[in-house]
C-alpha cells in the first residue's frame, strides 16, 4: 500500500465534483485484482488501482467520491449487497455521464462499469426495490436469469470466490453534510438540476445521524469482512452478462452485548427504533446478551425474541456503568461488540475493554461535552 503524488488527480476531481472533500479524504494506491480492475471503496477511504491510467484513475476516484457524499454506503445497511452496489454504481455512473460529463456512455461501457439503459430514475433505493422485485420474481419462475437495462444479470449461488477485501477497514468517517450541500450547489451552478438528481442528494440528508444503523452496519460490515465480499466498482464479469450473488448463506458468527442504563432519558419510542433495527440484523447474530440495569443489573436476557425485548426495557439508571462489563467478564463472553445506552453519568469501569464499545447517548445540555476513556459515542438527537 502505497501513498503517491494526488495532486493533481485531488484538484482534477474538485473541479469536476466540486466538493472539498475531493481534496481531503485519504487517497490509497494499490494492487488489485485485475479482475476487479477498479478499485474498491469503504466509508472512510478511497483506494484506487495504481495499475489503470490517469483518465480511469480520475474517473474511478470521482465515482467513489461521489458514493461518499451520498452516504451510499450507509445506506446500503442490511440491504443485498450486490444489488445495492448495481444501484448505486448506476446512479453514480449516470451522474458522471450525464450530468457531469466526465467520460462518454460508450467510454464507461468499454471499460465494464455498470450503466443500465432505459430504467426508472432513481434515488438509488428505488433502483434497487426493482432489482429486488426482478430476483424475486426470476426466483418464483425458476429461472437463473433476467434483463435489466440492457445487461443479462444472472443468478449464481453464493461463492467464496479467493477475493479479499483490503485490509484497511477502518470507523466510517463521519459523513459531512457540508460536501452534500456544495455538490448540490456545484450542480446548481452549472444549469438545472433533475429531479432523480435532487432525490437522491434528499436521501443523503436523511441519512445523517443514522445511530441505529451503525451498529447494523458494523454488524453487517463484520459478517461481510468473513464471507469476502467487498464491494465492486468493477464486477469480475464481462460486459453483456453481470452474475449476482444472492444473499442468505452468511453463517451465523456475531456475538453482540448490548445495555440499557436509561435514567429516563431515552424515549419509549427511541427503544422501539433498536428493537425494529435490531431485528434487521437478528438472523446474522448468534449470541445477543442484554443487560437492563436499574440501580444495579435489573435483568439479564439471552437470545431475547422482540417481545421479550420491548416488554422488559424500561428507564432505570444505575450510579456505575461498570456491572454489566464484569457481569461480561465473569460469564466469559467475547462479544464482538458491546452496545451501551446510557448517558454516561456513573462510573466507568478501570479496565478497558478488549472488544469494540459503542455508547449511545441522548444529546442533551448535560450530554454535550461528555468523554469516554473508551469506545466510541453515538448520539441520538
Ligand atoms: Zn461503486
Amino acid at each position: 500500500m502505497k501513498k503517491q503524488k494526488d495532486t493533481k488527480l485531488r484538484i482534477d476531481a474538485y473541479r469536476k465534483v466540486g466538493t472539498s472533500a475531493a481534496l481531503q479524504i485519504p487517497i490509497y494506491f494499490d494492487k488489485l485484482p485485475s479482475e476487479i480492475g477498479g478499485c474498491l471503496v469503504r466509508d472512510s477511504h478511497i483506494v484506487i488501482s495504481e495499475e489503470e491510467d490517469y483518465q480511469t484513475q480520475l474517473f474511478v476516484y470521482c465515482h467513489e467520491l461521489l458514493h461518499y457524499i451520498f452516504n451510499h454506503i450507509r445506506r446500503g445497511a442490511g440491504k443485498d449487497r450486490v444489488l445495492w452496489g448495481l444501484a448505486i454504481d448506476h446512479v453514480v455512473n449516470n451522474l458522471l455521464t450525464t450530468v457531469l460529463e466526465l467520460e462518454s456512455v460508450n467510454w464507461v461501457e468499454q471499460h465494464r462499469f455498470i450503466l443500465f439503459r432505459d430504467i426508472p430514475d432513481g434515488p438509488a433505493e428505488l433502483i434497487y426495490r426493482e432489482l429486488q422485485r426482478l430476483v424475486d420474481k426470476t426466483k418464483k419462475e425458476g429461472k437463473t436469469e433476467f434483463k435489466f437495462g440492457g445487461k443479462t444479470i444472472r443468478l449464481v449461488p453464493l461463492t467464496v470466490d479467493g477475493i479479499r477485501p483490503p485490509k484497511h477497514f477502518t470507523e466510517p468517517l463521519p459523513i459531512s453534510t457540508g460536501s452534500l450541500y456544495e455538490f448540490g450547489n456545484h450542480l446548481k451552478s452549472q444549469g438545472s438540476v433533475s429531479a432523480d438528481v435532487l432525490r437522491e442528494i434528499d436521501q443523503g440528508y436523511k441519512s445523517q445521524v443514522p445511530w441505529e444503523r451503525v451498529i447494523a452496519a458494523r454488524i453487517l460490515s463484520f459478517i461481510g469482512k468473513k464471507v469476502a465480499t467487498p464491494t465492486y466498482t468493477k464486477l469480475p464479469y464481462y460486459q453483456i452478462a453481470c452474475d449476482v450473488r444472492l444473499a442468505g448463506n452468511y453463517k451465523k458468527e456475531f456475538n453482540l452485548v448490548t445495555a440499557f442504563d436509561t435514567s429516563g432519558s431515552i424515549s419509549q419510542q427511541e427503544l422501539s427504533k433498536f428493537c425494529a433495527e435490531y431485528q434487521r440484523v437478528e438472523k446474522l447474530v448468534s449470541e445477543h446478551w442484554v443487560y437492563v440495569i436499574d440501580a444495579d443489573i435489573h435483568a439479564v436476557l439471552h437470545n431475547p425474541s422482540y417481545d421479550e425485548l420491548v416488554a422488559n426495557l424500561r428507564g432505570g439508571g444505575g450510579t456505575s456503568l461498570a456491572p454489566p462489563f464484569e457481569d461480561v467478564e465473569k460469564r466469559k463472553l467475547k462479544p464482538d461488540l458491546f452496545v451501551y445506552f446510557t448517558d454516561t453519568f456513573g462510573t466507568f469501569p478501570q479496565k478497558t475493554p478488549t472488544y469494540s464499545v459503542i455508547w449511545i447517548v441522548v444529546r442533551t445540555f448535560q450530554t454535550l461535552d461528555i468523554r469516554v476513556p473508551f469506545g466510541t459515542v453515538y448520539y441520538i438527537d
